[in-house]
């Protein structure tokens, strides 16, 4: 009570007089989820039959008979009857890069379920009906590991639909992709151009290039000509893939590698009140110190995690370097030869041993690493091989030890292959600074799972998206889908945790062995407590507790029940974002009703 009583007596007539009053005025609750089976993924893992929130804030949790007393009889009170369904927290995806991929979704050719090349053609060839001659045509998704002819797609095979424009084909890895003949022209990339440090320009057998081209550095000379996104196109891809989220019961996501237009838009659709998902971003840090400064000018803009915009809904988490490339394309800097096929050696168009290589100049790398550190800033590194990601733990230890900043968190994104030294390095970093978090995409193993099976071949493939070993030395990660490399819905990482099966099964469908996985209570921790800390809200989201967020997923079945399999088909029924309803499925059996 605001006012001063000088006689406890008379204070507690007045409370007594109030009370009814302030009740009438204040509920305790204004929503309640009942006759449910929630998973609350709290320290104990406990499970419940009931919730109440108010103002979107968890007040209650514990049976319906406890929270209906808690809540009272108050008019207008939602409720939400889960008949007995499944409820989780809102699952949390700490690497997606939604804006981008919402985009390619809406604007670009999909190619992420093509079953061969000449289906990829047909549908260039049917968009190349839409445009005018000369006009880009984009698309991505392919994986020549779904093919049935198990190639690339090359210039060729587009040249043949597409001779008057020029087409880009992003690989689903995002590390490669496939210009058209007309788009290499433009590029001026012919046979006599050399590859550049930091990529690759694949090449037939005469030395000409096939049109597929591999890291930035390569890719760069065409993607740069392709039209920008358009400001407008952005807020639309990303309210596009907003819905998708809600409909998978995702309502927390990292987006990685994002500059202002990306920031803009997400701006301003929170400004509309339009952003209902949270949305933590990493800047893109380029791999130079002078692009690390750029990055460095735009964060110091804008308020910095874990200080939010929109009641967290919008945070600026920090910064994304690449180390390497990727497994897929061969391109991630390793210790052994990359394979073909799971087999024999890969070897470079210069005839040596392919053992990958580095984005960033290593040392160049550390100084923007030192850079962002002394700042603050957390940084996140792309590191797929696992000579790179010893690079990248060495290099957090490094600037930690030169200036100690506990909870920056800085984190190793991927992190397909980490060696004993760098499971040691994660362990003590975690402990001592609250750094070195790897930010994990089982869904590789499935999704991308055959390609990977092929590059790293059988024996190191044991040790990929070690999950288990993680547990067992008490280093905590979190997991994510990096769409459009998989696709969003986190229901697939949460099965391929437990399962580590590939999609297609070319090398067995269980490559990876199974000594690796996690069961599903330890999966669902990584896509919610353990991502909360990633996204700087450990706080606020990521369990279902009393002064947490009413961010809930509900599920048509129980994921601690059903068989392995069955965890990648669980359907969403509804989705809440602080207790607001932001998705229900047409058929859902949950019913709403207000008191
Ligand atoms: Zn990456
Ligand atoms: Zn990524």
């Amino acid at each position: 009570m605001s006012m001063h009583c000088k006689l406890s007596s008379a204070c507690a007539l007045l409370a007594a007089l109030l009370t009814p009053i302030l009740l009438a005025q204040r509920p305790n609750a204004d929503l309640v989820l009942l006759h449910g089976h929630i998973l609350t993924a709290d320290g104990s893992d406990s499970v419940a039959q009931a919730i109440a929130s108010r103002h979107g804030i968890i007040v209650k949790v514990g049976t319906d008979a406890e929270v209906l007393e808690f809540a009272g009889n108050v008019p207008g009170m939602r409720i939400i009857d889960l008949h007995g369904h499944t409820a989780t927290p809102g699952l949390i995806d700490t690497h997606a890069h939604i804006a981008e991929g919402g985009v390619e979704e809406l604007y670009g050719v999909k190619l992420s379920d093509a079953t061969s090349v000449a289906e990829i053609v047909a549908r260039v060839k049917a968009k190349i009906a839409l445009v005018k001659p000369g006009e880009w045509v984009t698309g991505s998704g392919w994986d020549e590991g779904k093919l049935t002819e198990r190639r690339y797609v090359t210039a060729a095979d587009l040249d043949a639909v597409a001779p008057n424009n020029p087409v880009w084909l992003m690989h689903t890895t995002g590390h490669y992709g496939v210009a058209n003949s007309f788009a290499l022209k433009l590029a001026h990339i012919t046979g006599d151009a050399a590859d550049p440090t930091a990529g690759t320009i694949d090449r037939d057998a005469r030395g000409n290039p096939t049109g597929v081209l591999k890291e930035d550095s390569a890719m760069e000379p065409v993607t740069r000509l392709i039209p920008p996104t358009t400001p407008e196109q952005m807020r639309q891809g990303i309210l596009y893939i907003q819905k998708v989220l809600h409909s998978e019961g995702i309502t927390a996501v990292k987006d990685p590698d994002i500059t202002q237009v990306h920031w803009d838009a997400y701006k301003s659709l929170l400004d509309e009140g339009q952003l209902k998902e949270r949305v933590c971003v990493l800047w893109h840090a380029g791999a130079t110190l002078e692009s690390a400064r750029k990055a460095l000018a735009e964060i110091k803009s804008v308020p910095r995690a874990p200080a939010s915009l929109g009641s967290d809904r919008l945070l600026s988490c920090g910064v994304k370097i690449y180390m390497d490339g990727s497994g897929g394309a061969r391109t991630g800097w390793v210790y052994e030869d990359w394979l073909l096929n799971g087999t024999r050696p890969d070897v470079t168009s210069s005839g040596v041993a392919n053992r990958g290589y580095p984005q960033v100049d290593p040392m160049v790398y550390q100084q923007m690493v030192r850079l962002f550190h002394q700042e603050g800033v957390p940084v996140g590194t792309h590191a797929v091989g696992d000579r790179a990601m010893d690079w990248v733990v060495d290099t957090y230890a490094l600037v930690e030890q030169e200036q100690p900043h506990a909870g920056l968190r800085h984190s190793i994104i991927h992190a397909n292959l980490p060696t004993p030294h760098a499971l040691e390095v994660m362990v003590n970093l975690q402990k001592k600074y609250d750094a070195g978090y790897p930010e994990m995409q089982p869904g590789f193993l499935w999704w991308i799972g055959d390609i990977y099976a092929a590059s790293y071949g059988p024996k190191r493939g044991q040790h990929l998206e070690p999950l288990k070993t993680l547990l067992s030395r008490g280093i905590l990660w979190s997991g994510g889908s990096d769409y459009f490399v998989t696709p969003v819905a986190a229901r697939y990482g949460l099965w391929a945790s437990t399962a580590r099966q590939t999609a297609k099964g070319a090398y067995g469908l269980h490559p990876f062995g199974m000594t690796e996985a996690v069961d599903i209570h330890t999966a669902l921790r990584s896509y919610t407590a353990w991502g909360s800390r990633q996204m700087f809200l450990e706080n606020k989201i990521g369990t279902l507790e009393v002064s947490k967020k009413a961010d809930i997923a509900i599920w048509d079945r129980d994921l601690y029940a059903i068989p392995t399999d069955q965890i990648k088909k669980l359907k969403c029924l509804m989705t809440l974002v602080d207790g607001e309803i932001v998705y229900s499925s047409p058929d859902s059996p949950v019913t709403t009703s207000v008191r």
